[in-house]
């Protein structure tokens, strides 16, 4: 098994001390701290080669550039991708979703096609998809979720039919914690002619992905939830529906000939990145994606497992917490959700940082879930290997002492 203390000691943020009490930092799913590996990629590439790419032919602009594509490289071969060309940079999920939304649906979405996406969705697979479906007359379908949290097959098998166009699932949820069956809705998605499009920023970071295995036709996940910066993450695509796309922003980089009044594209994966793009942040992710690989997402994914397995059922033990998605520890992931009697998230997750404990509360941009969950917001805490069972021990002996503290009012 990893070691977590060990590792822990790669990141110096962790080492502090939030209202006079140790740095407990379970906040994950929003976004993960960056190890020393990280950060020295990112100070290195500032302080060494500092150039801009694919333009210059001085010293600085060749080792820019060659940095930045073999970063390109090592996210490839991070998710099985055939070809680097597949691989393209965006600033993050979001902007990755976006761009399968605008560029592929646009184009080929009509009134009455559909879009099926799930009620755990993030708002950045809802939102992009209701504007595309807005725009083309197609229409938005919602997979039901079994009562555990599950994502309901069957229902899956009744709605991905022959209006769908486009099947958009979140492969791990952000609220629920729970793994959706990603290559079995992709054979649901084929069968019926469709695309399947898979929302990874919650899986890439946690357990090994491989996107021809999956099946999946894009594929989108942020760098800062894998120990990487913000402002940089990934769209992966098959190749034969990349080359048919048009680009969704325009300018420098992205163009062959630029004529007076009309211009033609280079080729993939530069066709889509329009402008100079985040050097550094690319840069720093082939940092984390080696930094990941040495530990291995095996490792992560089994590590994570285990502390899920030690942390749930002392957390159903504290009498009034309510536990959303799957109890069973074997069908959900080291993201958990919550509530604790009537205390407010926020009331609770302030509670939790007086004791230096670091955890979200809120509706985790996933409003049509927690409406179909009939809750109004949450408290979650979300794991990383870098958080030990120790933490996982202080978090359930805070929340008893915050259950007190309500109840009884101070001691
Ligand atoms: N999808 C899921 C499941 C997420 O958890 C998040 C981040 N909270 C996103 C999409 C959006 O990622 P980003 O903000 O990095 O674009």
């Amino acid at each position: 098994m990893l070691d977590a203390n060990a590792l822990k000691q790669d990141f110096p943020i962790l080492f502090q001390e939030v209202n006079d009490e140790p740095l407990i930092y379970l906040d994950n799913g929003a976004t993960t701290q960056k190890p020393k590996q990280v950060l020295e990629a990112l100070r290195n590439y500032y302080e060494s080669d500092n150039a801009n790419v694919h333009r210059g032919v001085h010293t600085l602009a060749e080792r820019a550039t060659a940095d930045y594509e073999a970063a390109r490289e090592k996210v490839r071969a991070f998710i099985n991708a055939p070809s680097s060309k597949q691989v393209l940079f965006t600033r993050g999920t979001t902007t990755s979703l976006n761009w399968v939304a605008r560029s592929y649906g646009l184009a080929n979405l009509k009134p009455e096609d559909e879009i099926v996406i799930s009620y755990m969705e993030h708002h950045s697979n809802i939102v992009p998809w209701q504007e595309v479906a807005k725009a083309t007359g197609a229409k938005l379908v919602y997979l039901e979720l079994t009562p555990e949290g599950q994502l309901d097959l069957a229902d899956a098998k009744a709605k991905i039919g022959p209006k769908t166009k486009i099947v958009s699932i979140t492969h791990v949820s952000n609220v629920l914690g729970v793994t959706n069956p990603l290559k079995e809705l992709a054979d649901l998605a084929h069968e019926q002619g469709a695309i399947i499009v898979a929302d990874g920023a919650q899986a890439v970071p946690h357990m090994p992905v491989d996107v021809q295995e999956l099946d999946v036709d894009f594929y989108a996940f942020s760098g800062h939830k894998m120990c990487g910066p913000t402002g940089i993450g990934v769209l992966y695509g098959k190749l034969a529906l990349l080359e048919a796309m048009e680009p969704i922003e325009f300018g420098g980089e992205m163009i062959d000939f630029v004529y007076d009044q009309t211009s033609t594209w280079t080729e993939l994966p530069w066709k889509f990145e329009a402008g100079t793009p985040n050097i550094a942040g690319a840069i720093a992710l082939g940092a984390a994606v080696d930094y990941l690989t040495a530990i291995g997402l095996e490792e992560i994914h089994a590590y994570e497992e285990r502390l899920t397995a030690y942390v749930l059922p002392k957390l159903q033990a504290i009498e009034g917490l309510t536990i959303y998605g799957p109890t069973d520890s074997t069908q959900r992931g080291a993201v958990i959700s919550f509530n604790l009697d009537d205390v407010h998230p926020h009331d609770l997750a302030t509670a939790l940082d007086m004791q230096g404990i670091a955890v979200r509360a809120g509706h985790h941009c996933a409003q049509p879930l927690l409406r179909y969950l009939d809750v109004q917001s949450t408290a979650r805490a979300s794991f990383y290997f870098y958080n030990t069972f120790e933490e996982a021990d202080q978090l359930v002996a805070a929340l008893n002492a915050t259950k007190e503290f309500f109840n009884n009012g101070p001691i």
